[in-house]
């Protein structure tokens, strides 16, 4: 069907600004677990990773909003500057039911993110693209790699 939007996956992180770019997404919304701080890890990385991805997102120059959203409660202890770009952060943001904050941001957008009955879902709802992060299997954890598998089962529903 005409217009659906994109599936990229994307196995090195490093790749991803530039899938970024070839999509020209004005709006960015990025999953923060394991993209930005793996699932177990400590403030200090979240803030680390905030930075970084920014740092990197900051130089798309297509970009208008980056939007970092976690079903869990994790928040940076600061946010970076980024000239010319609204950064947001949602903390308990309920992917992929609540899709109200995303609806007056700028299109098109890309949900980049590794659970696609989450981020994946989320991205359909709201016609976005999505990059789906695929880091490799031996670095999730038992609950994340539970739920990827059950994810894997929705993808061909989803995305063609
Ligand atoms: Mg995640």
């Amino acid at each position: 069907m005409p217009g659906t939007p994109a599936y990229v996956p994307v196995e090195d992180e490093r790749q991803i600004p530039e899938r970024i770019g070839q999509l020209h997404a004005q709006t960015v919304v990025l999953d923060v677990e394991p993209l930005i701080a793996t699932w177990n890890s400590g403030q200090q990385s979240l803030d680390e990773g905030v930075a970084r991805l920014m740092t990197q997102i900051g130089e798309l120059p297509e970009v208008r909003v980056v939007c970092f959203a976690t079903n869990s409660a994790r928040r940076p202890s600061r946010m970076p500057d980024a000239p010319g770009k609204q950064v947001l952060y949602l903390a308990s943001a309920r992917k992929p039911l609540h899709t109200e904050p995303f609806l007056r941001l700028p299109r098109p957008g890309v949900v980049v993110g590794d659970q696609v009955a989450t981020d994946g879902l989320l991205a359909r709802r709201l016609r976005y693209a999505f990059v789906h992060f695929r880091p490799p299997l031996r670095e999730m954890p038992v609950g994340p790699l539970l739920f990827r598998g059950g994810g894997e089962l929705l993808r061909p529903l989803l995305f063609r």
